[in-house]
């Protein structure tokens, strides 16, 4: 049946989620409180240059282009990218620096070389990140934690199975001190718990399984910027009908 659904908030989320159920048949109204879509994914002008604002490394682009093909189009025709060679550059503030690559064994041998570590107990924490990344994926990025169904599978079963493998009841940092010597590599390793801003001291440890997604999958950089991913999916939005008020802060929901 279709619905009149409102949306508040056109971040990156907000517009896949308008995109999503307008793809479903809905009417979906999106209010934006800014001027502008796409939320911390934003970039500004300054002399003649573009600087992006927040996220500056792109993964998973195919949830990306699967927003384009839900309605039969190509996602090549509006929004392209290039798979990165160098995942990260990372500079310490005693000048040294390490361009991490992006093949694994590459990194693996640069990374025993730069920081003193045992190339083989950095082979053995990024086979434990792929195991964790492994276990985990189908439940929480696959499957919607909404639904009885996500719980009661054999995937889920497994995953609980091999819970003291996912490290939950330690930190990252010191799941990180288990493996590496090097005070380096541990902030190397322990800043992808600032991704979703936690700390490594309190986060747990199954929060490295972010460079395996990086490392195994790929990281991304779309032509034109990171900001190019909020604005195509947003004139998705609007060539489909999703309709959008900006500058509309939402202040208070009415439920009748
Ligand atoms: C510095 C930084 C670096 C990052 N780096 C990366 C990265 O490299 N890779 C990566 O994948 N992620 C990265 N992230 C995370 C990523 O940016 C966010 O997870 C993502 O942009 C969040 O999208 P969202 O739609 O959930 O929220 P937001 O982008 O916060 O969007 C929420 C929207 O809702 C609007 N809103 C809020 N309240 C109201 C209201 N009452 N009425 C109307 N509108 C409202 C806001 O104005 C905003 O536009 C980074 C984040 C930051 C800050």
């Amino acid at each position: 049946m279709t619905q009149r659904i409102g949306i508040i908030g056109a971040g990156i989320a907000g517009l896949s989620a308008a995109i999503r159920l307008r793809a479903q048949g809905h009417e979906v109204t999106v209010f934006e409180a800014n001027d502008y879509v796409g939320g911390k994914l934003h970039a500004i002008s300054l002399n003649g240059y573009r600087f992006d604002l927040g996220p500056s490394l792109f993964t998973m682009p195919q949830y990306v282009d699967a927003l384009f093909e839900l309605f039969g189009e190509n996602p090549r025709d509006h929004f392209n990218y290039l798979r990165k060679e160098t995942v990260c550059n990372y500079f310490w503030e005693d000048g040294s620096r390490f361009n991490a690559p992006a093949d694994r064994s590459a990194f693996v041998h640069q990374m025993s070389e730069k920081f003193g570590e045992d190339p083989k107990k950095i082979d053995s924490f990024l086979r434990r990140n792929a195991k964790k990344y492994n276990l985990t994926n189908p439940l929480f990025i696959e499957q919607s934690l909404h639904r009885l169904s996500t719980y009661i599978s054999l995937k889920t079963l497994k995953a609980i199975a091999h819970l003291p493998q996912l490290d939950l009841h330690k930190s990252l940092h010191s799941t990180l001190k288990g493996y590496f010597k090097n005070a380096k590599s541990i902030q190397f390793f322990a800043r992808h718990a600032t991704y979703n801003g936690s700390s490594p001291y309190k986060t747990p440890g199954i929060m490295s399984l972010i460079p395996h997604l990086e490392m195994h999958h790929g990281t991304f950089y779309p032509e034109k910027g990171m900001h190019e991913i909020s604005q195509s999916i947003y004139r998705l939005a609007q060539r489909r009908g999703v309709v959008f008020h900006l500058g509309e802060p939402v202040q208070e929901i009415l439920l009748n």
